[in-house]
């Protein structure tokens, strides 16, 4: 596995986290960027059932405060509406940098914004991080692989990405985060951890996100055709946001280690595959209409988590299946295919 750490993290560094006042390990300040969002918030709602005290930054550019509601007056947590472009000033022990649109539709929607998220916001986040001494976690993604020539993807794989493509602002944005975390950990000795996540789902995700698990379950609920781009032979890994935050939290307490380690579920699926395992779930679904390719869509994408497993213990447990079952309950709940279109 790859361990890149050169350098020790410096004695002033070390003295402030165990030092830090008004606070010990059982019950760290822990900032969460994009904590609004659906990755943050089942994060935030980990962190807090841990004890901790969380501190919120986010925009709500594509978060939602409702998620945040059950811990909303709790002495404990705090919602900071703010961007991560712009500089703020707190103290805290642990950073989990995850502000970034994730969903294609999201993140093409601004495409400079996304950029400047993934670049400004991370160095804001890592001058806070060198200025407190705090531990920096940044949410990468599987998407610095690009389209990748190596199945699947080992840590060290450098990738395939289109440096000008559509696509670009949120891949190459979090290969240059990954690039400033490591710069600001050779330089100035912040200690980081880099996560990159594999496709995630589960309960809070939008429905109309455009993400093809949220699209698929909200379409069958409306009696809707499943939406397949392209032939449908393409190959995501998904795994289920609970066992992600579970990877997250034990990639950021575990001692020296930088990362980058993937987080994912190693087994992969074609969209007709999810598809199909859609519609069993779901009868009402109208069945499946094809639709042109989106451009630089990667053709296949799976995580070697050998490194998460040696190092941090860690490896999914929910089955597609499974998640599947608790996602498809949680969107009825919000109502969603009430109404059923009958056509679309
Ligand atoms: P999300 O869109 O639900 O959440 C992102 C959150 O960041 C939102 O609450 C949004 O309002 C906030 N945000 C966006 N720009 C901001 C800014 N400039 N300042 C402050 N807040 C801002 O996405 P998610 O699926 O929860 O993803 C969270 C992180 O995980 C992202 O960094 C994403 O790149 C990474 N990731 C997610 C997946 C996945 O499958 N969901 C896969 C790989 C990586
Ligand atoms: N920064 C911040 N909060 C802090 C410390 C720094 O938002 O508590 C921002 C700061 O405004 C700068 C960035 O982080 O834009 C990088 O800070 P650093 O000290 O590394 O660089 P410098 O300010 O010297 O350019
Ligand atoms: N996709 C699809 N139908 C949809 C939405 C997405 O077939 O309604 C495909 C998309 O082309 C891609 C895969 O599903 O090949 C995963 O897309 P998503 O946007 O969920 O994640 P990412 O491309 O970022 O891995």
């Amino acid at each position: 596995c790859p361990d890149p750490r050169s350098q020790p993290l410096d004695v002033l560094a070390r003295w402030r986290a165990a030092h830090a006042p008004n606070r010990s390990a059982a019950r760290r300040r822990v900032l969460v960027t994009g904590g609004a969002g659906f990755i943050g918030s089942h994060l935030v709602d980990r962190l807090m059932q841990l004890g901790h005290e969380v501190i919120v930054v986010d925009s709500l550019f594509t978060g939602r405060k409702e998620y945040l509601a059950p811990w909303l007056g709790n002495l404990r947590f705090e919602f900071i509406r703010h961007d991560v472009t712009e500089p703020i000033v707190l103290e805290v022990d642990q950073i989990y940098h995850l502000a970034c649109p994730a969903s294609p539709v999201h993140y093409k929607y601004n495409a400079i914004k996304t950029i400047k998220t993934n670049v400004i916001g991370t160095l804001n986040m890592l001058g806070l991080a060198k200025r407190i001494g705090a531990r920096l976690l940044l949410a990468s993604t599987s998407e610095v692989y690009g389209d990748p020539l190596q199945h699947p993807q080992t840590e060290d794989y450098w990738g395939n990405v289109n440096p000008i493509g559509v696509r670009s602002c949120y891949d190459e944005g979090k290969r240059v985060a990954e690039t400033l975390c490591f710069d600001y950990h050779r330089q100035h000795h912040v200690d980081i951890r880099i996560a990159r996540i594999f496709n995630t789902y589960g309960p809070r995700m939008i429905e109309n996100d455009g993400r093809v698990v949220s699209n698929f379950v909200a379409q069958a609920l409306r009696g809707e055709h499943l939406t397949v781009y392209g032939d449908g032979q393409q190959t995501r890994s998904f795994c289920y946001v609970n066992d992600l935050v579970d990877g997250l939290v034990r990639l950021m307490n575990t001692d020296d280690i930088t990362g980058p380690i993937n987080l994912g579920n190693p087994t992969e699926f074609s969209m007709l595959q999810l598809a199909h395992c859609v519609r069993e779930k779901i009868p009402q679904c109208a069945g499946i209409r094809f639709l042109p390719p989106t451009p630089d869509d990667p053709s296949k994408r799976q995580p070697d988590i050998a490194c998460a497993r040696q190092l941090l213990g860690w490896e999914p447990q929910v089955p597609l299946s499974q998640g599947l079952d608790w996602m498809v309950e949680e969107f009825r709940a919000r109502g969603i295919g009430d109404k059923q279109s009958g056509a679309d």
